[in-house]
């Protein structure tokens, strides 16, 4: 069968993996020039790497993402413990906390290794041709003809899609609904020596959780460390369409009340700015994706749960629906 996947997150990188071990043909196309979506990693100044989406992976033992770190990434891996603090994000009891030293990325370039994945093309819409669908580019442009699409955008972009697609409308009005939580980052690069903790959350002002990349085994280029302070959902929301001065200006001094006065004037800063970060509901995926229809949606918006190991699951859910078909 000829599968395209939409999407190189995690969800689709799953799918893909687990379709061409089955034997499937299966193109993946991503509409950015980089594989992993969400969790995400730049080079920041002094060549120092900062992950700006995800801060570490929780990864349940036996689970669907244990198998493809263990397999695909376990050089480079770093454990990250967090003294005196909780780790960001939904974490499972007992699972370790893992980010890669070289950025949080590794994990998807490593899972990508192999499969054919189409960068920078965005899919805007399936349509049936007799048998096949046919996967179109925004100009219109036909990328060939599948059997299945696996579509893994975040809520709302995977609902522009699913309009332009079969039978896909009622479908695309679910998934428009899907609440998810802004998120504006601030990356900082500070003349201080790391602190202990992995991560702190200051208990008043913007910011939701700052983490401290050294704790990757990231050490400081000329002195200077890196820091990733998290907006809170609200600051996000108010802040997510004003400068980069304004965001600054909120939240350089909050920085500074944690990691002292050089936080007032880094060495460098970036500030990103995600639209879709986590979800607040989700939708069953079974129910999303009926008997008969054979473009599959899977992603965090139909996850079991807010985890990445529940993102993978719905990866994996859809390669077996299509290989029991
Ligand atoms: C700042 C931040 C912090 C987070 N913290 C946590 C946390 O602590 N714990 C936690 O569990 N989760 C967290 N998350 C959420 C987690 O990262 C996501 O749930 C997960 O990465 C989603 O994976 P996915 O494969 O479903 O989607 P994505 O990673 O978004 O992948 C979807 C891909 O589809 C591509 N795409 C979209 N539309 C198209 C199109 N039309 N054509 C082609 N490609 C398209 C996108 O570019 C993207 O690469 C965080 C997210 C952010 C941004």
């Amino acid at each position: 069968m000829r599968i395209a996947v939409i999407g190189a997150g995690i969800a689709g990188l799953v799918a893909a993996r687990d379709l061409v071990d089955a034997g499937h043909e299966v193109v993946v196309f991503e509409k950015s020039r980089g594989l992993g979506g969400r969790m995400a990693a730049r080079r920041a100044e002094g060549e120092a790497v900062v992950d700006h989406g995800l801060p570490v992976l929780d990864v349940p033992r036996d689970g669907v993402l244990a198998g493809f770190v263990v397999d695909l990434a376990a050089d480079d891996l770093v454990e990250v413990v967090a003294p005196g603090e909780p780790v960001p994000g939904r974490s499972t009891e007992g699972a370790p906390q893992l980010a890669w030293a070289s950025g949080m990325t590794r994990l998807p370039k490593a899972m990508a290794h192999g499969l054919e994945v189409v960068t920078a093309t965005r899919i805007a819409a399936i349509r049936a041709d007799g048998d096949v669908l046919e996967v179109a580019q925004d100009q219109g442009n036909t990328l060939g003809t599948y059997d299945w699409v696996v579509v893994t955008a975040p809520g709302a972009q995977a609902a522009d899609l699913l309009d332009h697609s079969p039978r896909g409308a009622v479908r695309a009005a679910d998934m428009r609904a899907v609440a998810y939580d802004m998120a504006v980052m601030v990356l900082a690069g500070v003349a201080v020596e790391p602190p202990e903790w992995f991560a702190h959350r200051p208990l008043t002002g913007p910011i939701a959780y700052i983490t401290n990349e050294a704790a990757k085994d990231r050490p400081p280029v000329d002195g200077v460390a890196s820091f990733v302070a998290r907006l809170g959902a609200d600051a996000s929301e108010d802040l997510m369409e004003e400068s980069d001065a304004a965001v600054l200006g909120e939240v350089l001094p909050a920085l500074a009340k944690v990691l002292g006065k050089p936080a007032t004037k880094p060495a460098w800063t970036q500030v990103k700015r995600w639209r879709y970060s986590t979800t607040r509901d989700r939708l069953d995926q079974g129910a999303l994706n009926p008997e008969g229809t054979r473009v599959l949606v899977a992603g965090d918006a139909v996850a079991a749960g807010p985890r990445m190991e529940d993102v993978a699951a719905t990866g994996r859910w859809a390669a077996q629906r299509i290989l029991g078909s």
